[in-house]
């Protein structure tokens, strides 16, 4: 690996040169998108980012979930090389070429369930989710989606509609896609059911109620949320409604983008409640931080937009495709699934040893190397002011850590499987002390 892969804060974070390009920043980027760290990457690999003052870096976030298999992964830059030697873009719809079939055909292979399936390619998140849902639309010739509470689905104004949080996600640019509707999620720590199915009957009452089968093209949902605040549901949630769904001939889609490929110490998190989804989004994880997105179903309710329905100049860009594959052949050859239990396991036991002398932290969950706790006053409020400070302290003492939920309370950990154990035990001691330092 080209870093040493140690941590090393050798100025004030920032440092001056990031200061200076932050200063450059604000008078040349739009305010919109803000920064978690004001500090400029240089460089990265394995579980470090190098800034532009020479500071290390732990990562615990990925690039939020996208870098699992390492960033710069060798098999990835070397497929990525050789891909923009040959030829950058054709657009598949023009004049196709066969690594866009390639990771059709791998994820097909990869997603839940053996039934025959097709695979169709995208840029981002938000727009392969868009795709899902007008997939599903046109195969039941129905409207309605149904979405949970606390969901993030992206920003394009379909998701924005199916993105529960308003600021700063919504606030102020409606109005929104119609047809979008909200169901009670399963949150065990907050609403007290622990019995999956009985928190399904409440979702499901909401549905026939206010939605009705007869008008529901898909019911969405992550199997375990990302920015809502790593909610994994109760044991049997997805299962009751995935079963609802079927029953009732409405679509089930997973929007795995942040929980799909290998992230949760399966391929997909729909595999740890042995849920079969209609239609499986993914995108963060797949391609190592090039642009590349999916929806991979059910080959009936794949073949029902007609030809030329689907689409996109760039959607499954040559590039993109080359790192899926080798992203994939990463994930396999070097056994990152396992891995992803592996550090599941370390970051759990230290989280819970934590949670178990301090009674900020409410709640530790999540599953893999996709894990959080949530930060609670006494009378067990979310306190997003003490999830800042302690991530504003790592992030002074070289530890990029991101913060999520509803209320902005919950300490999300998404490190890179490639992570050496030191590493993320540096890590970890540094947010421990963080922690501490706060009254
Ligand atoms: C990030 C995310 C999206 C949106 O993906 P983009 O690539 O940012 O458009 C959608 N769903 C989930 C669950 C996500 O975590």
């Amino acid at each position: 690996m080209p870093l040493t892969q140690i941590r090393k804060v050798v100025t004030a974070i920032p440092g001056p040169r990031s200061v200076a390009l932050m200063t450059r920043k604000a008078r040349a980027v739009a305010p919109g998108v803000a920064t978690t760290m004001p500090v400029f990457a240089v460089e990265a690999a394995g579980g470090i980012v190098r800034d532009a003052d020479d500071n290390q870096l732990i990562d615990l976030g990925s690039g939020i979930a996208v870098t699992t298999v390492g960033v710069s992964a060798p098999r990835v830059v070397e497929a990525v090389a050789a891909q923009a030697a040959a030829f950058t873009h054709t657009c598949f719809m023009v004049t196709p070429y066969e690594a866009y079939v390639q990771v059709a055909e791998a994820l097909n292979r990869l997603t839940p369930g053996r039934h025959e399936k097709r695979t169709v390619l995208f840029n981002s998140g938000a727009e392969a989710v868009e795709n899902a849902v007008k997939i599903a639309r046109t195969f039941t010739g129905k409207q309605a989606v149904v979405v949970f509470d606390h969901a993030y689905h992206g920003r394009t104004n379909l998701t924005m509609a199916m993105t529960a949080k308003s600021a700063p996600y919504k606030n102020g640019f409606g109005p929104f896609a119609p047809e979008v509707y909200r169901a009670p999620l399963s949150y065990p720590y907050r609403d007290g059911v622990t019995d999956g199915a009985a928190a399904a009957r409440r979702a499901i009452d909401v549905i026939e109620t206010q939605v009705r089968a007869e008008n529901l093209a898909a019911v969405v949902i992550e199997p375990i949320q990302g920015e809502g605040g790593f909610i994994v549901p109760a044991p049997g949630f997805l299962a009751a409604l995935a079963d609802w769904c079927r029953a009732n001939g409405v679509v089930f889609v997973a929007d795995e983008v942040q929980s799909g490929l290998a992230r949760t110490g399966a391929m997909y998190a729909c595999e740890h409640e042995d849920v079969v989804p209609d239609l499986v989004v993914t995108a963060k994880g797949v391609a190592d931080g090039l642009p590349l997105s999916a929806v991979t179903g059910r080959a009936e309710i794949m073949d029902a937009p007609k030809a030329g329905g689907l689409g996109g100049t760039y959607g499954g860009n040559p590039l993109a495709c080359a790192a899926a594959l080798a992203t994939i052949a990463t994930i396999e050859a070097d056994g990152l699934i396992e891995r992803a239990q592996k550090v599941g396991d370390v970051l759990r036991d230290r989280l819970e040893r934590l949670a178990a002398t301090d009674p900020r932290i409410g709640d530790v969950r999540g599953r893999g190397a996709m894990m959080a706790v949530e930060l609670v006053g006494p009378d067990g409020a979310p306190d997003a002011a003490l999830a800042r400070a302690v991530a504003a302290d790592c992030h002074a003492r070289g530890v990029i850590v991101l913060t999520c939920g509803t209320y902005g309370n919950v300490l999300r950990l998404l490190p890179p499987l490639v992570i050496d154990d030191e590493l993320l035990h540096d890590g970890l001691d540094v947010l421990e002390e963080a922690l501490g330092g706060q009254p």
